[in-house]
């Protein structure tokens, strides 16, 4: 591995693992050998209105991920109908989060490219007698939809004829009516227990500009009409989605089977006409359990209020939930595909624990990530039986487990860096590290001893003076002498000074969305969860390339800032500690 590409950069991995058995890939199976499908298709349909998070990597692992390993293909597709929320920054950010996580789509669609196709399919929906103009306004709707014990009204707008339907939909789609005047509704059912078969409505008024149609449209698709149709005309064969859309797939089914894309050429000429090719099928929607976390919250209005009242440094801030924001933390695109393996897919609802997440780094990270030594909080160590410009060039293997990383050259010289805590002037019990008189091993450069602790007028350790066994170099026979413990240490004169930012969970309690006693998840927020310190990285760490993931010895795995790292002025942003500290807390 070379040094300076990013050990973390990945693309889908490559060994194949384990054949996963959840049971969405066992419908996939059972399609396939039953013949009803010889091809798979998926989609991972994002709308544009935030940054994706964790949640959603767990959606897109799932979606490329059955397209893989079932030689399907999986499209990209921007649910884009609801203009108001949405901004090409967003649909920028998001193909580069699901790149980044090692995924390539088939297509890049957008809802919006089918609009025409749309419109065709409403029309055809009101010249059957199944949709309808509706004059109501959204209070009057609401009124009108009763609940879930009592059935709901019809509109006294249901009954126009399809000529009357046809003129004021044609009049909708011209802009004559101001936003929320009139809606276009499925004639379903008001009686159905499914609320959402009530004349739900599929077209709206808005005169909005698009970001990608611009003002072409003054009316745009509701979701639900929008994203069945959207799965249709791809020829989605399995349309996968989180549970609370369950109750959605008798509408999901109503649109797909009455507008009938497959059978209806004339509806999809507009999609030929702009070069898509005809692809229409029958899809079939499954849903799964969504992922919830606890110690964060993942809904994207609230993500949105973190970034916006400052709460965090932005969308990519390394605390943040985001897919952005975990990769600038340190998270290899390797440890979010295996985490999303870890939590698996089923219909259960669960809340998965934060260390879950950690972990799936920690082990990426421990075989995927080369070692180099950092002293975070640095006490000077001078050893005095050195000459003063006494230099060296020790050699370091890169990774204990895998040679493969190769060796690099560590500079040594007599006054060193080491970590303030490895230091106790009064020790507590059990102590392995340094103390006055005792002696260490410093990893790699042979053993030490403290005879003197030099202290500012305030009685803080500012330096320590000692000696190095000259018969304990690497190599010699003195090198084996057994001493309780081993340090890290950089060389002073050859440390380059950097800026470290220990970062630690965003919330201090497992439940920040919990509302009690008038709380909100802004109370929630950890004070401890970045701490900024200047600390001093061996040369070999300093000049690694941004997003580089190192494994400081004995300290935790570190990255090189995304943003603000530079050789000159090393940034590294601590991705998680080596071990587990908040199962104890
Ligand atoms: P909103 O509806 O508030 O915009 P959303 O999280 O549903 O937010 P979408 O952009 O609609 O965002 O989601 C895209 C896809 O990701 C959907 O298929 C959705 O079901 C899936 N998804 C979103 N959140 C999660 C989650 N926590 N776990 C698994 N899948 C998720
Ligand atoms: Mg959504």
């Amino acid at each position: 591995m070379s040094e300076n590409t990013a050990p973390n950069a990945g693309n889908a991995p490559e060994a194949a693992p384990a054949e996963k058995r959840d049971f969405i890939r066992q419908i996939v199976r059972e399609d396939l050998a039953s013949g009803k499908h010889t091809a798979i298709k998926t989609r991972f349909p994002p709308e544009p209105n935030g940054y994706l998070h964790i949640g959603h990597a767990k959606s897109i692992c799932l979606n490329f991920g059955i397209a893989g390993e079932f030689a399907g293909v999986c499209n990209l597709r921007f649910d884009d109908t609801n203009p108001a929320k949405e901004d090409p920054e967003y649909v920028a950010a998001i193909q580069d989060d699901v790149r980044w996580l090692g995924f390539a789509w088939n297509e890049l669609r957008h809802a919006s490219d089918y609009f025409d196709a749309y419109y065709l399919a409403a029309r055809k929906l009101i010249t059957d007698g199944k949709a309808f103009v509706c004059d109501l306004s959204a209070e009057e709707v609401r009124a009108y939809r009763g609940s879930l014990t009592e059935p709901g009204r019809e509109s006294p707008y249901r009954n126009r004829s399809v000529e009357e339907n046809l003129d004021l939909f044609a009049r909708m789609r011209a802009g004559e009516f101001a936003d929320g005047a009139r809606t276009l509704r499925a004639k379903i059912d008001m009686a159905s227990g499914n609320i959402n078969l009530r004349d739900p409505a599929i077209y709206r008024i808005k005169h909005v500009e698009h970001q990608n149609t611009g003002n072409k449209w003054p009316i745009y698709p509701m979701y639900d009409f929008a994203h069945a149709l959207g799965d249709a005309l791809e020829g989605i064969t399995h349309s996968l989605c989180t549970l609370e859309f369950e109750d959605h797939r008798p509408l999901y089914d109503w649109c797909v089977d009455n507008v009938n894309f497959a059978a209806d050429d004339a509806l999809t000429q507009p999609l030929v006409d702009a070069g898509f090719p005809r692809e229409a099928a029958k899809p079939r929607q499954i849903e799964f359990s969504r992922l919830n976390i606890n110690y964060t919250v993942m809904s994207k209005r609230k993500l949105m209020a973190l970034v916006t009242e400052n709460l965090v440094d932005g969308w990519d801030d390394p605390r943040m939930p985001t897919l952005q924001g975990l990769r600038r933390r340190g998270y290899s695109p390797a440890a979010m595909r295996l985490f999303a393996e870890r939590v698996g897919i089923s219909k259960q609802n669960s809340l998965i624990d934060f260390s879950i997440l950690e972990g799936a780094l920690r082990e990426d990270l421990d075989s995927a990530a080369a070692r180099r030594m950092a002293v975070v909080e640095p006490l000077k160590l001078v050893l005095t039986n050195l000459a003063d410009g006494h230099e060296e060039s020790l050699t370091f293997s890169n990774h204990p487990k895998d040679e493969s990383f190769g060796s690099r050259q560590v500079p040594f010289s007599r006054e060193l860096w080491i970590e303030r805590e490895d230091f106790a002037e009064v020790p507590p019990k059990g102590w392995k590290r340094l103390v006055p008189g005792g002696e260490i091993r410093l990893r790699g450069a042979g053993i030490a001893r403290v005879d003197e602790v030099i202290k500012d007028d305030a009685g803080n350790v500012v330096e320590l003076r000692g000696w190095l066994d000259p018969e304990s170099r690497p190599g010699m026979e003195g090198a084996n002498r057994k001493v309780k413990g081993t340090i890290h240490w950089v060389s002073a004169a050859h440390a380059v000074e950097a800026e470290i930012r220990l970062y630690d969970r965003l919330f201090s309690v497992e439940n920040p969305d919990d509302e009690s006693e008038g709380k909100t998840y802004r109370d929630y927020l950890n004070p401890e969860s970045r701490k900024v310190v200047s600390g001093y990285v061996e040369p070999a760490a300093a000049i690694a390339a941004p997003e580089t993931a190192f494994q400081f010895e004995r300290t935790g795995y570190f990255v090189a800032d995304r943003r603000d790292h530079s050789a000159d002025k090393p940034v590294f942003n601590r991705a998680v500690t080596l071990r587990d500290t908040w199962a104890s807390k």
